[in-house]
């Protein structure tokens, strides 16, 4: 029987300019505030669309829509466009794909980037290369990491990926906590598949000093196969946890436009939840995303992006800061997963960047 579960429509907001962002003509100064009233500071860039293993809510099993090597972003020119959301208020840069650790020589946009006033720098990986590229990251200014891991059982893990990888991923950690890295776990909740995974995963990172973070499963895969049934809500894990660990206190100082809800337990460890479908956090937002290819996006779920390789092939950042302001401006007050008017992005998870 199928598990009903409620799912929250986004909040609706109130535009703070007179008519639509069509009508209101876009900013061309100051920092990068959208018609709602939301300032963007965030930024998630995605270094390649191609991945190492194949999670089955993320990627096809065999093949994938990739585009073509030649259409990626160099590291200058990514270095480029950070330069240009820095200068309008950025100040938080996460690196992700795809896999980024199949990008070679990706330590040496890291250090790059670490040369920018940022207040935050981030990778997201699958680690099953984090043992071989840990100590590069480090040296080159990286300290902290979301490593994704949904199951430490081993048939589970190849059910969800489709690789047998594992123990790569357990090594890459181990190399990475003792190098000094600060670490979340990011694990997709799935019903009938991973509640067994909730409690074994939680102590795992507890044990290890690193928050575990349950993301609600998205309709982001390549092949459609979400429907609501699956998806294991955030209240749902809580009282899992509560049952096993004790009572779970909400940390009343998280950033509020963070995506995690954070809770502690009663020695200090911390589990967070994003809860898109549940609880969309859409009117705190305050995250950008480049793809691979140079397109900017206001969401996961956007249904337009922003081509800004011309702006760069002309090596011209007026340009490029016009193109992060437009982007902005024309964001929607957020994406309706559950409602019967929502359409999948066109582009599925591993080729916008998680
Ligand atoms: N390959 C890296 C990784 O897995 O961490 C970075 C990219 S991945 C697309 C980023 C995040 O997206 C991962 O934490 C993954 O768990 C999450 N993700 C992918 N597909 C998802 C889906 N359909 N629903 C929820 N989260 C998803
Ligand atoms: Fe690869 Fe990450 Fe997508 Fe899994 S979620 S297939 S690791 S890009």
């Amino acid at each position: 029987m199928a598990h009903l579960i409620q799912i929250a429509p986004p909040t609706p907001l109130t535009r703070q300019t007179a008519g639509s962002s069509e009508a209101s003509p876009v900013p061309s100064s100051g920092g990068l505030i959208d018609t709602h009233g939301r300032t963007h500071t965030d930024f998630r860039i995605s270094v390649t669309d191609r991945c190492n293993i194949r999670c089955f809510y993320c990627m096809p099993e065999e093949g994938g829509d990739y585009g073509p090597v030649s259409g990626m972003l160099s590291f200058s020119d990514i270095r480029r466009v950070a330069e240009a959301g820095v200068r309008l208020g950025i100040r938080k840069i996460r690196l992700t794909g795809g896999e980024p650790l199949l990008r070679l020589r990706v330590a040496d946009l890291v250090e790059s980037l670490a040369e920018l006033p940022l207040t935050d720098l981030a990778l997201t990986t699958n680690a099953v290369l984090l043992a071989e590229r840990a100590r590069d990251l480090r040296k080159a200014g990286l300290g902290r990491l979301n490593v994704h891991l949904d199951t430490l059982n081993p048939a589970r893990f190849f059910q969800i990926t489709r690789r047998n990888e594992l123990a790569r991923v357990l090594a890459g950690i181990d190399l990475a906590l003792s190098l000094g890295f600060e670490i979340k776990l990011n694990a997709v909740a799935i019903r009938n598949l991973t509640e067994p995974d909730v409690i074994p995963i939680t102590r795992f990172a507890r044990q290890r000093g690193m928050e575990i973070r349950f993301i609600e499963f998205m309709p982001l895969d390549a092949q459609g196969l979400w429907d609501a049934s699956q998806v294991l809500t955030a209240a749902e894990m809580r009282r899992q946890l509560e049952a096993e660990f004790g009572p779970l206190e909400p940390i009343a100082d998280s950033d509020p436009r963070a995506p995690a809800v954070e809770y502690r337990f009663a020695d200090g460890s911390k589990v967070g939840f994003i809860a898109s479908v549940s609880r969309p956090f859409c009117q705190n937002c305050n995250r950008l995303r480049l793809t691979a290819d140079g397109k900017l996006r206001y969401c996961l779920f956007a249904r337009e992006e922003t081509d800004i390789r011309a702006a760069l092939r002309e090596d011209s950042d007026q340009e490029l800061e016009r193109l992060f302001r437009k982007t902005v401006w024309e964001k929607w007050p957020g994406h309706s997963i559950g409602a019967p008017t929502f359409e999948a992005p066109q582009r599925p998870m591993y080729s916008i960047g998680g």
